[in-house]
């Protein structure tokens, strides 16, 4: 699987510089979402989340 990079640090599958370490994700559609192509994706601010319904990705499990 390619670099999954994701801000919701309070992930049991999330790593230090914004990495994803799950086998496979479950990703939706967001209409507020999105960062440009540019961004530095190592260093975005984090975004935690209380449940899997306030991210786009629906394999958060709170860590
Ligand atoms: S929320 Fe999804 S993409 Fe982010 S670390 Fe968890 S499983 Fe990976």
């Amino acid at each position: 699987m390619p670099d999954v990079h994701c801000t919701v640090d309070n992930c049991k599958y999330w790593t230090t510089k914004n990495l994803c370490t799950a086998d496979n994700i479950i990703v939706q559609n967001d209409g507020e979402g999105g960062v440009s192509p540019d961004a530095q994706l190592s260093s975005l601010d984090a975004t935690p989340a209380s449940s899997k319904d306030e991210t786009c990705c629906q394999t958060f499990q709170q860590g």
